[in-house]
């Protein structure tokens, strides 16, 4: 059975697809069906009783992204969110979480605005500091929600929209020495540049509406562990929440994955070639980018990321009005939310995507532009900014 090698490029195209059994279709049948026949009382033919619980295209999709990442177990949801709240579904009332202070917005408003009713509460820390990583995990000695070990650590890696770049391998053995477990939200990355679980994470998580489906027209989550028990945990609440994707949704999540690894690089090399040429720019102010040589946590992401990735925030000297301008005055780059797709799409995080945490520890400069570069060509991506940039300044 497939697949036969480790690299990720073969795998990107092979996991989880077996031709079809009945016509020997190279791209796997949809099974739409909400229900399978069974051979006699409780006794399911193929192992499939109810589409909520399992179905063949999630289990294909399922496989895939677990061979993706390394681990043994992927878990299918409806959404990001969705998956995050499943791995938050493994927390007791009275535990502490620990998050990245630079999270997508809507992990920390989940944390905070939900669970905080369930009586969990959520720490946000800035897990480049390992000093203040380990004082928060072991519940620190300030006021507030600290005074006990925390329960798990969310780890987010290159951080939306700022693009702090995490030690994994640091942050999960902190973690484990004190008992917490480590997720990563790998969403910014793929495992084409940075595989979490190999790095000793718990659980991996994607919002795979992003780079996994790659073109602006799913959405999507997913979970990967290796852990049998976490599996069971996660699989119970996946099929007792119901927050599952349609069988259309895995279909066009497993065609999106097959030419993950040509969009990533693409996508990064455009990425560089548009953060170097930002920073030459006497507009900008400051490019957020793990690629630039200067960036201080080279070393880091040059051990940890295989490529810098295609997401990138900047700002300029003449502040949030030029910021407004300069995202209205693209033409290549389309002014949304979202990221991650063919296409380049611009956007100001803290009047957009991170609008839910204005005011608290994870409020973004006003200002920051935030890119997500597709692989369109690099010299037509340079040209649209160099126009807006113009517009921008008048
Ligand atoms: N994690 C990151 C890093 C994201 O950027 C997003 C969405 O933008 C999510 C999680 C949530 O995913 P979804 O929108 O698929 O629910």
């Amino acid at each position: 059975m497939r697949p036969v090698t480790d690299r990720i490029e073969t795998l990107a195209v092979h996991a989880g697809a077996e031709p079809d059994e009945l016509s020997g279709g190279v791209s796997p049948a949809i099974q739409m069906s909400t229900t399978f026949r069974q051979d006699g009382v409780a006794r399911p033919r193929h192992g499939y009783e109810y589409g909520r619980s399992d179905n063949p295209t999630r289990r294909a999709w399922e496989a895939a992204i677990a061979a993706l990442e390394g681990g043994t177990h992927g878990i299918a949801y409806a959404s990001g969110l969705a998956a995050t709240q499943n791995v938050l579904y493994l927390l007791e009332p009275g535990d502490r979480l620990v998050v990245s202070d630079d999270a997508y917005g809507g992990t920390w408003r989940l944390a905070d605005k939900v669970w905080k009713r369930y009586g969990v509460e959520a720490e946000a820390v800035d897990l480049r500091d390992l000093d203040a990583v380990a004082a928060a995990l072991g519940g620190g000695s300030g006021a507030g929600p600290r005074g006990k070990p925390a329960r798990m650590i969310w780890i987010e890696t290159p951080t939306n929209p700022l693009l702090k770049v995490v030690d994994i391998a640091a942050v999960t053995r902190l973690a484990a020495a004190a008992g917490a477990l480590s997720v990563v939200d790998s969403t910014f990355a793929t495992p084409i540049i940075q595989r979490p679980l190999e790095l000793g994470a718990d659980i991996v998580m994607h919002s795979a509406t992003k780079y996994l489906g790659g073109h602006s027209d799913v959405i999507g989550g997913a979970l990967v562990t290796s852990s049998g028990d976490l599996a069971e945990r996660l699989h119970f609440h996946q099929n007792t929440a119901g927050a599952v994707p349609s069988p259309f949704d895995c279909w066009l999540l497993l065609r999106g994955i097959r030419t993950l690894a040509l969009r990533m690089e693409r996508a990064s090399a455009n990425a560089a070639a548009i953060a170097a040429w930002l920073a030459a720019r006497p507009e900008v102010s400051h490019v957020y980018f793990p690629g630039l040589p200067d960036h201080p946590q080279r070393e880091l992401v040059e051990r940890q990321m295989r490529l810098p990735g295609a997401m990138l925030s900047f700002e300029l000297h003449a502040g949030e009005p030029a910021a407004r301008r300069l995202a209205e005055a693209t033409r290549l780059f389309t002014l949304a939310e979202s990221l991650g797709a063919v296409e380049s799409l611009i956007e100001l995080p803290a009047a957009m995507t991170h609008f839910s945490v204005v005011g608290t520890a994870l409020a973004v400069p006003p200002g920051l532009v935030r890119l997500s570069v597709g692989i369109e060509a690099a010299d037509d991506l340079i040209a649209d900014l160099a126009a807006a940039l113009a517009v921008a300044s008048r």
